[in-house]
């Protein structure tokens, strides 16, 4: 659970693998003379906590903190409309895809901090809105990032399963974290994982992966979901110009191994330039994309063009938002924010991110300037 180092002039304290707090060595020397470890990892000033995964900052998201869980893209819950409520437990992941939506990753260029979220918070605010949703509610973990990096995932899951209006847990991985234990702890608690594999080649998984990738313990770790009591789906990113002929391979390898026993076992996803994601050059149009699946579906006998339906997500009630586009407040900065220039405040129990340079602790008046699906961003007035 803890580990103690020193490393370039720090004392660094590694909890659970994930959480680093590192503090200048002279300083640690000093203070451990007076006070115990506990105290100086929880409390000592100046240290940095750092993502041990990404070696970004990182914000713990609390009650205490003051930081809501609505609200933000990035961590918490994000309600768009249907029985299906997005949980984000954590930011950051282990992997570099040149695919990324959301530039993740050590290499990101454009994510600044990260964020983990207390699990008792984040648990009794799903309830909170799982209530309101009603029955037949799926609580789908997944992320900015690889959410099996989240540390008190166990906890979460184990918390998740109290409430009664949530009858199916889905987690989205890269896989490469599990293994034989790691997939005995979900299978106590999730009804299905999608697990993302774009290729089943080495040297292009490198390519796409930006990191070393341990493609066999991936694919053997499929091989041991698909055994399980849970369900898998097999979800890769079909990225023109590098992994065109993979797709085909990894259709065969979902049939083979015996993915998808309830629900259709492949989820092949379109590349997509995105804002503030990683973009390459070559896109194919949807017309293609869909045409191409078509073709598979009737090759290989097995659904690949999805419906939501297909899963049993439907329409419900969105969870009344307070706060609406063009409104005006004026609230205290509570953390940094995701991306450079952007911080986080809080209105009406609503996570907001700002457009600003003021620092945490200020006072900040800003026009919220997006509003979609309980997602708020706002520029300082
Ligand atoms: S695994 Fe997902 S979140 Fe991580 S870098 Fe790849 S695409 Fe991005």
């Amino acid at each position: 659970m803890l580990k103690e180092y020193e490393i370039s002039g720090e004392k660094v304290f590694l909890i659970r693998n994930f959480v680093e707090v590192r503090i200048p060595k002279g300083h640690y020397e000093k203070l451990i003379r007076r006070h115990p470890k506990e105290y100086i990892i929880s409390l000592a000033e100046p240290r940095r906590v750092l993502s041990h995964v990404t070696k970004r900052n990182l914000v713990f998201v609390t009650k205490e903190s003051g930081i809501p869980l609505l609200g933000h893209a990035a961590f918490g819950l994000i309600d768009r409309g249907t029985n299906l409520i997005q949980v984000r437990p954590v930011t950051g992941c282990n992997l570099n895809c040149i695919f990324c939506s959301v530039d993740e990753g050590r290499e990101s260029k454009t994510r600044v901090t990260d964020y983990v979220v207390e699990p008792d918070y984040l648990a009794a605010e799903l309830a909170e809105l799982a209530a309101f949703k009603g029955k037949g509610v799926e609580a789908h973990i997944d992320g900015q990032g690889e959410p099996l990096i989240y540390p008190y995932m166990e906890e979460l899951l184990s918390a998740i399963s109290e409430i009664k209006e949530i009858d199916v847990v889905s987690i989205q991985t890269n896989g490469v974290v599990l293994n034989e234990e790691k997939i005995e702890m979900l299978e106590k608690y999730v009804t299905r994982i999608n697990l993302s594999i774009s290729t089943l080649n080495a040297e292009k998984a490198e390519k796409l992966y930006g990191v070393r990738y341990p493609l066999e313990k991936v694919m053997e770790n499929a091989r041991m979901i698909a055994e399980s009591k849970m369900d898998l789906l097999i979800a890769p990113v079909w990225v023109p110009g590098f992994n065109d002929e993979e797709m085909e391979r990894i259709i065969q390898f979902a049939l083979d191994i015996g993915a998808g026993k309830r629900h259709p076992p492949l989820g092949i996803q379109k590349y997509i330039p995105y804002k503030t994601g990683r973009k390459l050059k070559k896109v194919i149009s949807f017309r293609d994309f869909y045409a191409t699946l078509k073709k598979w579906e009737e090759e290989y006998g097995v659904k690949l063009v999805l419906n939501p339906k297909d899963f049993g997500m439907g329409k419900r009630e969105r969870y009344p938002s307070p706060i609406r586009k063009g409104e005006v407040y004026r609230s205290r900065i509570l953390a940094e924010g995701r991306m450079r220039g952007e911080m986080i405040a809080a209105v009406k129990g609503r996570a907001v991110t700002v457009l600003t340079n003021k620092g945490i602790g200020e006072g900040v008046k800003f026009r919220i300037i997006r509003d979609k699906d309980g997602i708020y961003l706002a520029e300082e007035l």
